[in-house]
């Protein structure tokens, strides 16, 4: 089996990236100490920078390919070239967003054309709502060249909470990154997986739950919803897809003494 795939009942999860760019972890975490992300293994490197990652994971279910997320569509973003690899934009049903930030709406179009050409896109309702506020959408602009123009097209719908996307893959509110943020729950033939998006954006939110990136919208509510989602996943043992997480971005969240850890397939 290839490392970026792996099975959960019926279901295929196949990981894709959009880049890995190398950054300081006090850029997106002002508020922490570079001793403390010493504390975990190999995070980073001899100049204290991290590899983050722009992923992306695609879903096979109930005989439908769906993609979770979009990435950034940087000039020297990789995500349309990792699905080429693996498979055929062409035969994506549905697109998903976790939410509505650059970094998961980035390959919607390329000037103007839909890189999913037979696909729908599917947003979380309270977080078009949000960004599609007058006032926020003339602040950003992948609301205006990656979003907006999919209403246009028609190719959008918008998904309430706890929203079947198939029989196997459920939404969850999961809120504070961004105001209507989702992650997707996966249960299938007895199995059970949890498609993460930006609940948590780096490993050391294992154990410094507390930790908000700049990126969280609402920083309390983000606290709060990675708390309970992380206590949730590692009590109940299960399979997460992290987004932000080292390639692939499968693994565990256990506990190893009293620290909780991010545990990588
Ligand atoms: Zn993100």
């Amino acid at each position: 089996m290839p490392d970026h795939t792996i099975t959960l009942g019926n279901v295929e999860l196949i990981s894709l990236s959009d880049g890995f760019p190398l950054r300081s972890p006090l850029t997106p975490f002002p508020d922490t100490k570079i001793e403390q992300w010493r504390e975990f293994p190999g995070l980073l490197d001899g100049n204290d920078q991290y590899t983050s990652r722009y992923g992306t994971v695609a879903v096979r279910s109930e005989g439908k390919l769906i993609i979770v997320d979009t990435g950034l569509q940087e000039a020297d973003g990789t995500l349309m070239d990792d699905m080429k690899a693996k498979g055929d934009p062409a035969a994506v049903d549905l697109v998903v967003f976790t939410h509505l930030h650059p970094d998961h709406v980035g390959w919607n179009l390329t000037n103007g054309r839909p890189n999913f050409p037979n696909a729908r896109y599917l947003a979380p309702r309270k977080d078009w709502d949000y960004w599609t506020q007058p006032e926020v959408a003339a602040g950003a602009a992948h609301i205006t060249n990656q979003m907006l123009p999919l209403q246009d097209l028609n190719l959008i719908d918008l998904m309430d909470d706890g929203y079947k996307i198939t029989g196997e893959l459920t939404t969850v509110p999961t809120p504070g990154h961004t105001p209507g943020h989702v992650s997707i729950t996966i249960a299938s033939a007895g199995e059970r997986g949890y498609i993460l998006g930006d609940v948590a954006h780096n490993l050391a939110q294992a154990h410094y739950t507390d930790w908000c990136p700049i990126f969280d919208i609402e920083p309390e509510v983000s606290r709060k919803t990675r708390h309970q989602v992380l206590d949730m996943l590692e009590a109940e043992g299960i399979m997460v897809s992290a987004g932000h997480f080292p390639h692939p971005g499968f693994g565990h969240f256990v506990r190893v003494a009293s620290r909780r850890v991010w545990q990588g397939i």
